[in-house]
């Protein structure tokens, strides 16, 4: 997504729609091995004004995730409805949220984000470019493209990252996402079906850039020979 909140938002949805649906898409990424160990934490925007987020409440096993395990939050990250704790993440989400206009949020802990963050911290982010996936990040029309994440430095100082975050996010309207530092990775959209995607197509990259970065950089073979190619296929 870019800019600002777009007059074309999608209409908020219902906290119980919105804890169904993220109670779903938490199973999901778990069977991804994105969220293990009751990691990552997620939210979708229920109201702007003032703000209210359902979100997922601390310290809970995503794959086994239920409805009554998401809250809502005001814009203070106070629990206003369900029972619980917010994740302590939550003023990311709302940090984001805040400086783009999100509509929902998703935090995963990969392996693969874990590992880019930390061997590309010294650049202050990691970037992607000519991959077809990239295609499906908001306005990105063409493989030809550069999608900068940057990295920040991890810290159990949530109010001054939050900060941060809404800093750089309203200073790049552009991005898609970031990393945090031997940590794991935040991207979001308009919606909770565009945060979804956003996800999906932001781990497969870093899984890519991951297994080239561990090949020593050269990657997986771009040029294998097409009869080898065939053979594969037939076997
Ligand atoms: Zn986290």
């Amino acid at each position: 997504m870019s800019g600002k909140q777009p007059s074309t938002a999608p209409s908020p949805i219902s906290f119980a729609e919105a804890a169904n649906r993220l109670a779903d898409l938490g199973r999901e990424l778990y069977a991804h091995d994105w969220v293990l160990g009751t990691s990552g934490n997620f939210s979708v925007v229920l109201e702007r004004e003032p703000l209210r987020l359902a979100v997922t409440a601390t310290q809970l096993d995503k794959g086994l995730l239920t409805p009554d395990q998401i809250l809502e939050v005001d814009a203070e990250a106070h629990p206003v409805h369900g029972t619980g704790i917010p994740s302590n993440e939550t003023l990311l989400h709302m940090a984001v949220v805040r400086a783009c206009g999100a509509g929902a949020v998703l935090h995963t802990h990969s392996v693969w984000s874990t590992i880019l963050s930390e061997a590309h911290a010294a650049s202050g982010g990691l970037g992607l470019e000519n991959f077809e996936m990239l295609k499906g990040l908001e306005n990105v029309k063409s493989h030809e493209h550069h999608e900068w994440i940057p990295i920040l430095e991890n810290t159990q100082d949530i109010p001054a990252l939050a900060r941060d975050v809404e800093r750089m996010i309203g200073a790049h309207p552009d991005l898609h996402g970031f990393l945090l530092r031997r940590h794991g990775l935040y991207t979001w959209g308009q919606d909770l079906a565009a945060a979804k995607r956003h996800i999906e197509i932001l781990e497969f990259l870093l899984e890519v850039a991951g297994r080239e970065h561990c090949a020593g950089g050269k990657g997986v073979p771009h040029h294998a020979e097409p009869e080898a190619l065939a053979r594969q296929l037939e076997e």
